[in-house]
């Protein structure tokens, strides 16, 4: 038993190796620009979904693979010192690609990057990097998201800047969901970022029950003005689907899914403690007490991943 397993790893671990070297099969991470730029063209969006843990991380590269999708795995800064740092970051999601053999395109993305994260997290490996600028006046904004384009460029990772800070909860901050300037949009776009978050009355987290919903005027009008630019929509948690579609057919091609995956995951975990699985056997074996979870996590990421229509796209 021992040996035949010991042999498959070893076919397993051959097979992936070739792949990589014939450049097919089993990818390193990638900028996310090409896959936007096919979902902009293609009319769907890619998901970005955050990762807080292995756990995480692993429900979201195998959904991806099982769905044939492109992904973008979120990593904010808050759950980058959770995960003690963003190299550990980068070497936990670089290896897992390769030991679980993931064949479709992955970025490894800084959400809401401050200037000095956005530094680090270029340093650390990842491929894709926000730096939401949006809290500084808009000539600041504007010259810190300059460098930043350079550097991308220079490293060939994909950047995405923010204008109109988006409402909710970020990392301790709350925020009442501006809607963004079209101008300002334009300007940000014509420094040449790969993609661009604007506020359209999204917040994150849940939606209060008298949100007024997305404003799609202005994001036609932001559409109309930073023409193909893939746009980004931050708080996918809860917003209709027929919204979704609307705002994917007015040019978003990212959309960020976050809460959603942690309410699943937390509903699921408390269902096994509630009927008291924990203390059957050996049900308080972690492997066992997040499993719930984990697959709860899937079926949210499947469930985004078909309604983005990214189902197929990889
Ligand atoms: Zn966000």
């Amino acid at each position: 038993m021992l040996t035949r397993n010991f042999t498959y790893d070893k076919i397993k671990k051959r097979e992936i190796k070739g792949n990589a070297r014939k450049g097919r099969g089993v990818k390193m991470l990638v900028s996310a620009k090409d896959m936007l730029t096919k979902a902009r063209a293609g009319k769907y969006a890619v998901g970005q979904f955050n990762i807080n843990n292995l756990e995480w991380t692993k429900a979201i590269l195998l959904t991806a693979e099982e769905m044939k999708s492109p992904v973008i795995l979120g990593v904010s800064e808050g759950a980058g010192k959770y995960m003690c740092g963003f190299k550990t970051v980068s070497a936990m999601v670089r290896a897992m690609i390769e030991e679980l053999g993931i064949t479709v395109p992955v970025a490894l993305h800084l959400d809401h990057g401050s200037y000095e994260g956005a530094k680090k997290c270029i340093e650390a490996g990842f491929s894709s990097i926000m730096f939401d600028g949006s809290h500084y006046p808009i000539e600041e904004n504007i010259a810190k998201t300059k460098e930043l384009v350079a550097t991308a460029e220079e490293k060939g990772l994909s950047l995405e800047a923010e204008v109109g800070a988006i409402g909710g909860e970020e990392d301790g901050v709350i925020g009442s969901g501006e809607v963004a300037d079209p101008n300002e949009c334009k300007m940000i776009a014509d420094l040449g970022v790969t993609m661009l978050a604007a506020g359209i009355g999204n917040i994150h987290g849940k939606y209060p029950a008298n949100w007024k919903g997305l404003n799609f005027e202005v994001l036609a009008k932001i559409n109309e003005l930073t023409g193909d630019m893939p746009l980004v929509l931050h708080g996918g948690t809860g917003i209709p689907a027929d919204m979704i579609k609307k705002a994917i057919s007015l040019g978003v091609s990212k959309i960020n899914v976050n809460t959603e995956c942690q309410l699943a995951f937390a509903e699921a975990t408390r269902k096994y403690i509630e009927e008291g699985k924990d203390l059957q056997g050996k049900g308080f074996d972690p492997r066992k007490l997040l499993a719930p979870g984990f697959e709860a996590i899937k079926a949210t990421v499947k469930e985004k991943m078909e309604l983005f229509g990214s189902v197929g796209k990889a």
